[in-house]
């Protein structure tokens, strides 16, 4: 047989650990990993966090050192971009015309900014932060300093807002919520890190959105649904990002919010594959499909494609996770709670350490730990269990969680 081509478009986490995950299963066929960004693989964490401060090295963002895909035999083309996809005759085009076949192919494709749609959108000194390119900009306006606008109080607008206040910026965050985050999580999670970043001196304008930016060639100014005129040096905008779709739709493989994939994260053509923010998958745990944007799902769910193409059974059922950093508060979020009955609080929300929990029919659908350490795993096999839980005890810190986890319930 001759030697076989696994094709992976999207040269980021999921795609990267895809990659080395085809080598340490003792794959030698033909490894690519294609790119559109000049850098090899990198994580995107510390964009809006440590390494948006200066505190730390760029090296320390990428995936893997320089020289583990040469020693691995992956060939990363970075600076490539896959134009077309042909699933009849199993092959990609470039967008320089070349094309590549392939035994089978991942699509880590990921997701990438929503653009706000108002006038002045297109001034000069608005950033959305997705890329190491657009974090070395905005670090350098930050370092610049003067009045930021963050537009968008979820994790992304937030953890910029934060970074700039660290590093001496005023800032000015905006949201159409009441509350930060208030949708996902509830307004007493949302009031903890409102008074938060107030407490940093940020100043936040909640409950009206951005009708436009004005200034003569660069932002100069905000304008709120609110009616306030927010005078400014720049403006972040993280409202929100989308998957990159336009692949595998233009290759008529099935795509809602997202590329649908199986557990198996097989799309709807049996050599095609997708992980990370791009796939929406279908979760054996939850019965349905989720599509997760957080680097835990894109670390663990590359591997899980990898073992997949390699014809290994896989039934990919992590729980959703993933972490914030906001200047002395971390916090991990295990779970996936749409609706729910009640949160309840495991310590005191105002001496800022916690754990939440979203609760339904008596039973933990997700939790959040903030400035307190080693209980995710627990949390999450509280989820995992589906029981009810003893709602006293779980309030008592002194009751140890593993103390309420019961037995899993399929
Ligand atoms: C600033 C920032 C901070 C974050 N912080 C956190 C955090 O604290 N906690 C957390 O859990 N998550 C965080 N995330 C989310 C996390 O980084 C993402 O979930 C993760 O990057 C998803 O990885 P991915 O490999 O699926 O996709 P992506 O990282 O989006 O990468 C996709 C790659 O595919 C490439 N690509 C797309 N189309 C093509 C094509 N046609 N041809 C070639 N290449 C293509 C893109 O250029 C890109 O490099 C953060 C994200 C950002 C932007």
């Amino acid at each position: 047989m001759s030697r076989q081509t696994f094709l992976i478009v999207g040269a980021s986490l999921a795609g990267a650990k895809a990659a080395a995950e085809l080598r340490e299963r003792g794959f030698d066929g033909r490894v690519v990993l294609i790119g559109s960004e000049p850098e090899r693989p990198y994580e995107r964490p510390p964009l809006s966090k440590d390494y948006l401060r200066g505190e730390s090295e760029r090296e320390k963002a990428y995936v893997h050192e320089q020289g583990f895909y040469e020693q691995h035999e992956i060939e990363l083309l970075t600076g490539t971009t896959v134009s077309e996809i042909d699933p009849g005759s199993s092959r990609i085009k470039l967008a320089d015309g070349a094309e590549l076949a392939f035994d089978r192919l991942l699509l880590t494709t990921g997701a990438e900014p929503r653009r706000i749609p108002v006038p002045g959108a297109e001034l000069e000194g608005i950033f959305y932060l997705r890329t190491l390119a657009d974090c070395d900009a905005l670090r350098a306006r930050i370092d610049a300093g003067g009045h930021a606008v963050v537009v968008g109080a979820g994790w992304i607008g937030s953890e910029v807002a934060a970074s700039a206040r660290q590093r001496g910026c005023e800032v000015t965050m905006i949201d159409p919520l009441k509350l930060p985050n208030e949708r996902i999580f509830g307004p007493k999670i949302g009031t903890f890190y409102r008074d938060l970043h107030a407490q940093h001196g940020v100043e936040l304008l909640l409950g009206q959105g951005v009708e436009a930016f004005e200034g003569d060639g660069a932002v100069a100014r905000v304008r709120t649904s609110g009616g306030r005129a927010v005078e400014c040096d720049f403006a972040v905008v993280g409202i929100g990002v989308a998957p990159r779709v336009d692949l595998a739709r233009d290759a008529a493989l099935e795509t809602d919010n997202g590329t649908v994939v199986d557990e198996q994260l097989r799309t709807s053509m049996p050599n095609v594959f997708a992980a990370g923010d791009v796939a929406n998958a279908w979760h054996p745990f939850f019965g349905r499909r989720i599509r997760v944007e957080h680097w835990a799902n894109a670390l663990n769910q590359g591997p899980a494609a990898a073992r997949a193409m390699l014809g290994e059974p896989v039934s990919y059922d992590r729980i959703p996770y993933f972490f914030s950093d906001q200047y002395e508060v971390g916090m991990e979020y295990s779970g996936y709670a749409t609706e729910w009955d009640e949160v309840v609080f495991r310590g005191d929300p105002q001496a800022g350490e916690f754990v939440a929990f979203w609760l339904k029919d008596g039973r933990v659908l997700a939790g959040m730990n903030v400035n307190v350490w080693d209980v995710n795993e627990h949390v999450q096999a509280l989820i995992r269990s589906r029981q009810p839980v003893d709602l006293a005890a779980l309030r008592d810190p002194d009751t140890p969680l593993t103390a309420l986890v019961g037995e899993p319930s399929s």
